[in-house]
């Protein structure tokens, strides 16, 4: 069978292993269903000659073994859950490129020097506990013992711990972290999740940089009256003023950062909530994503110096409190140039790229040296039971990474 077939008829048995959900695939972590895809990904490991285990945290791993036996690890792959109705790709596809770039390896004969780690995260997804990563920073050290009994389920209540334990864990975090094991590099393929590799043409995106995402609370104070009563002149409308600084901000940042920062006002609430009530108090959150932290200021000052000019506009008060200010995470510069030789040896069109989502591999980018692949999404749609990839992009992304591997067995151990 073909490349892309192999690839494609994983993707589609495992689109299948799903809770019952009326639109697309859903395998939240530490779940019957998490455990059938995990046994079948397991299947097809060892039927490439990989060496199977999964850690307490029940992460995932195949290793190839390779001819130097104290050489650092080669890891690759990506996350095995997904979000609620999901698509068949985020996070499994590049668990099935690694897998199928191990395959090319062991069949073709020649052996790697390093070992090559295929490794399936749980928990990547904030679906089940609310919170992202949780897999990656058990290995990577950041979490430990506390969480397991600080983090419960968003629907059952449960520990993280009690969860591991009724999904068959031990239900403890011995022998998780990985912090101290010298790792040659990790590199996680994944869909773009986003749509300039496919409206540019191009198959392979070299990530540089993972973004740093900065929160904003914004409260807008009015005054909750009549609707038909208080002339428009003299209202105090807290919606009106909340949208202004929002059309604003955004505007701003189209007009100036198209391409490098993105602005999104995703949550608004309005008080007291009425059709016949001039809103008295409009709390909005504002997002905003950009690898440059001198862009993420200039927008953070864009908007306090908006909000005075919007209180004098609308007669409100506006509270603006930071939240969250994360770094954005650069990629190892030394595998990336790996993975565009690579192209360039393959013949693939490929660009340098950021990424706006956060990935495992930003966790893993703290202890091991690493760097991301991306694969076209088709319009960019992820999330979603209609997220797709090209099979031949797959194919594209296994291609490459087997080449990425080869490259990186070449270089000296450091
Ligand atoms: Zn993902």
């Amino acid at each position: 069978m073909a490349k892309q077939e192999r690839i494609q008829q994983d993707i589609e048995t495992l689109r299948r292993i799903t809770e019952p959900c009326a639109c697309g695939t859903q395998r939240p972590s530490y779940t019957p269903e998490y455990r059938l895809a995990i046994e079948y990904v397991k299947k097809r490991m060892k039927e490439f000659g990989l060496e199977t285990r999964e850690d307490n945290a029940g992460n995932l791993y195949g290793v190839l073994a390779g001819t130097q036996k104290d050489a650092p690890k080669i890891i690759s792959g990506s996350h095995l859950d997904s979000v609620k109705c999901s698509g068949a790709y985020d996070g499994i596809a590049g668990v099935l490129c690694a897998l199928e770039a191990a395959r090319m390896i062991a069949e073709s004969g020649a052996p790697l020097r390093h070992p090559l780690e295929v490794m399936g995260t749980i928990g990547e997804e904030g679906t089940r506990f609310g919170q992202a990563l949780i897999g990656s920073q058990l290995v990577e050290g950041s979490w430990g013992e506390p969480q397991l009994d600080e983090f419960r389920g968003l629907e059952d209540g449960l520990t993280l711990r009690e969860t591991m334990k009724a999904y068959g864990l031990p239900g403890s975090t011995t022998g998780v972290c990985r912090r101290d094991e010298r790792v040659k590099a990790f590199i996680e393929l994944h869909d773009e999740q986003g749509p300039i590799l496919e409206n540019a043409g191009i198959s392979i995106g070299v990530v540089e940089n993972i973004v740093a995402i900065s929160w904003m609370h914004i409260t807008v104070h009015g005054l909750a009256s009549h609707p038909g009563t208080i002339p428009m002149s003299v209202r105090r409308d807290a919606c009106v003023g909340a949208c202004k600084l929002i059309c604003a901000v955004t505007d701003y940042a189209r007009e100036h950062y198209d391409g490098e920062a993105t602005v999104t006002a995703g949550k608004l609430e309005v008080f007291p909530g009425n059709t016949n009530c001039i809103p008295s108090r409009c709390d909005f959150t504002i997002d905003i994503r950009t690898c440059n932290g001198a862009y993420r200021d200039d927008l953070v000052r864009f908007i306090r110096e908006k909000k005075a000019d919007v209180e004098r506009a609308c007669r409100v008060t506006i509270d603006v409190r930071e939240g969250m200010r994360q770094a954005p995470t650069a990629l190892d510069a030394k595998v990336q140039q790996c993975i565009e030789d690579a192209c360039k040896k393959l013949g693939y069109s490929w660009r340098r790229m950021n990424s706006g989502a956060g990935h495992d591999a930003m966790i893993f980018a703290r202890i091991w040296p690493t760097a991301m692949v991306f694969v076209q999404s088709h319009d960019g749609l992820t999330h979603h039971p209609d997220e797709y990839v090209p099979p031949e992009e797959l194919a594209k992304g296994a291609d490459v990474l087997y080449e990425t591997f080869r490259m990186l067995d070449a270089q000296r151990d450091d």
